[in-house]
């Protein structure tokens, strides 16, 4: 298990949430700039994403993100 890079506490896994209309899943990641979109906001076709694992200290809080 890692280590805090704060305080060097345990770390656990876990996961940030993205909720949309009606929908909600893990938070993702996307490379690059955000592509304004005029038919859905932002356009999401061959942008790489990656789901975000996020680890939390159990002594500090503190939250580190990763998107492997
Ligand atoms: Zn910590």
């Amino acid at each position: 298990m890692a280590e805090c890079g704060k305080c060097g506490g345990a770390q656990e896994t876990g996961f940030t949430l993205d909720e949309g209309y009606g929908t909600r899943g893990p938070a993702q990641w996307f490379a690059g700039e955000p592509q304004r979109s005029i038919w859905t906001g932002t356009r999401m076709r061959g942008v790489t994403k990656r789901r975000i694992v996020s680890m939390r200290c159990t002594r500090c809080g503190f939250i580190e993100n990763y998107a492997k």
